[in-house]
C-alpha cells in the first residue's frame, strides 16, 4: 500500500527530467509534454533563464517574512499591472489561495456576502474556492458548503440577471473554463456581466489561474473579452514551475485590505518572486506573445485540417486548446502517452493540449501526428 493518500488518479509514469517541451521517465523514455504540469511550465522545463534566476537568488536569500519590505514584490507587481487598470497586488502560493484572497477582498469591500459563480467552473480545492466551484463532484462528501455562493448557468444572461439581488458582492468567472471542458465566455455574456456589475455596483472577479500569463496569446485572457475585472487571480504559469499565486485589484479596493486583514507566511518570498519576475519578463515581451499566437494558429489549423468537424469540436485560444471528442477520452490519453505524447483531460470528453509557451512548430507537428493517428482509428469494425 502506498505511503501517499489516494487522492490523485496517478498515471504509472515516473518523470525524472525535462528540457523545453520534452520530459523523460525513469526508464529513459521521452515524451512531448503537452500538459506543462497543467499550464504551469510556461517557459518549458529547465529554461536556462529560470535556472539562472533560482541559482542566483538561492545564494542570496530564500525567504523573509512579509513583515519586511519587499522591493522585489513591488517590482513584480508593477510588471504584472503595467498598462492595465489594476494598481495593487497581493502574492500567495497557489491558485486556490489567490481565489480565497479575492473572495475575502470582495466580501470585505462590499460588505455583502453572495458571490455568483458558474456551472462547470473550477476555482480550487480549499473550502471557499471549492464552494465557488460549479461542479458537484468536487464537493461530494464534504458536507455543507459555504452557503453564500450561488452557481448559475454559464453564458446565459437571463439566468444571471435573475440571480442578482441586493446581497451580491461579486460575479466570479473564468473567461475560458479550463477544467470544465474549454468553454469560453461569449461576447454577449461578457457584455451582460459588465453591464450588471456597473449598474448594480457588483465586483467582477476573473480567475485567470489557468488562462493568465500568456497562455491564451495575450498577457491575460480577459483582454480579449471586453471585461474590466475589479479583481484578477493568477498562479500556475506565473511561477513557471515554482509555486506562486497573485491577486491584482483596482485602486478602489486598496483600503479594504489593511494590515492584519489577510496574509500568508510563504506568499511572494524572494525565491518565488525572482522566478516569477524572470517568467513575466520573458512572456510579456511583445515578440514572445506574437509567437504564441502564431503557434496557436498553426496548432488549431493543423487540428482542423486533420480532424473532421462532425466528430470533433476544437475549442480554445492561444495554447489552451481542447478537442471535444464527444466520447470518453481517457483511452485516447493513455494511448497518446504510450506513443510519447502527454495530454490531459478537461471534463470527460475533451482532450486538453497546453504545451509550454516555448513549444516549437516542429513539436506541434509531431503532437498533432501522434494524436490524429490515435483519434482517427475507426471506432466500429
Ligand atoms: N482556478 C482555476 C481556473 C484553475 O484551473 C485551478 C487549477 O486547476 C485553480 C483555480 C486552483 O489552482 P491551484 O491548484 O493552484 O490551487
Amino acid at each position: 500500500m502506498s505511503t501517499l493518500f489516494n487522492n490523485y488518479a496517478r498515471r504509472p509514469v515516473h518523470l525524472v527530467k525535462g528540457e523545453g517541451t520534452v520530459v523523460e521517465d525513469a526508464n529513459g523514455k521521452k515524451y512531448l509534454d503537452f500538459t506543462s504540469g497543467i499550464a504551469v511550465v510556461s517557459l518549458g522545463h529547465a529554461h536556462p533563464a529560470i535556472v539562472k534566476a533560482i541559482q542566483a537568488q538561492s545564494e542570496k536569500l530564500w525567504h523573509v517574512s512579509n513583515l519586511f519590505e519587499s522591493p522585489e514584490q513591488k517590482k513584480l507587481a508593477a510588471t504584472l499591472m503595467k498598462d492595465t487598470h489594476f494598481s495593487h497586488s497581493f502574492f500567495c502560493n497557489s491558485g486556490a489561495e489567490a481565489n480565497e484572497a479575492a473572495i475575502k477582498l470582495a466580501r470585505k469591500h462590499s460588505g455583502k456576502t453572495t458571490i455568483i459563480t458558474f456551472d462547470q467552473s473550477f476555482h480550487g480545492r480549499t473550502f471557499g474556492a471549492m464552494a465557488a466551484t460549479g461542479q458537484e463532484k468536487i464537493k461530494q462528501g464534504f458536507g455543507p458548503m459555504l452557503e453564500t455562493f450561488k452557481t448559475v448557468p454559464f453564458n446565459d444572461p437571463a439566468k444571471l440577471e435573475a440571480a442578482i439581488d441586493d446581497d451580491v458582492a461579486a460575479i466570479m468567472l473564468e473567461v475560458i473554463q479550463g477544467e470544465g471542458g474549454i468553454h469560453a465566455v461569449t461576447p454577449e455574456f461578457a457584455s451582460a456581466i459588465s453591464d450588471i456589475c456597473k449598474s448594480k455596483g457588483i465586483l467582477c472577479i476573473v480567475d485567470e489561474v489557468q488562462t493568465g500569463i500568456g497562455r491564451t496569446g495575450t498577457r491575460y485572457a480577459y483582454e480579449q473579452t471586453g471585461l474590466k475585472p475589479d479583481i484578477l487571480t493568477l498562479a500556475k504559469g506565473l511561477g513557471g514551475g515554482f509555486p506562486i499565486g497573485a491577486m491584482l485589484g483596482t485602486a478602489e479596493l486598496f483600503d479594504s485590505f489593511g494590515p492584519g486583514t489577510h496574509g500568508t507566511t510563504f506568499g511572494g518570498n524572494p525565491l518565488a518572486v525572482a522566478v516569477a519576475q524572470t517568467v513575466v519578463d520573458h512572456v510579456f515581451a511583445e515578440d514572445f506573445l506574437k509567437d504564441v499566437q502564431e503557434k496557436s494558429n498553426a496548432l488549431i489549423r493543423k487540428l482542423n485540417e486533420c480532424l473532421p468537424p462532425e466528430r470533433f469540436d476544437i475549442r480554445g485560444n492561444g495554447l489552451l486548446i481542447g478537442i471535444d471528442c464527444k466520447e470518453d477520452v481517457a483511452p485516447f490519453i493513455r494511448q497518446a502517452e504510450e506513443a510519447g505524447l502527454l495530454v490531459v483531460q478537461a471534463g470527460s470528453n475533451v482532450i486538453r493540449m497546453l504545451p509550454p509557451l516555448t513549444v516549437t512548430e516542429e513539436e506541434i507537428d509531431q503532437a498533432v501526428t501522434i494524436l490524429t493517428s490515435i483519434l482517427l482509428v475507426p471506432t466500429t469494425i
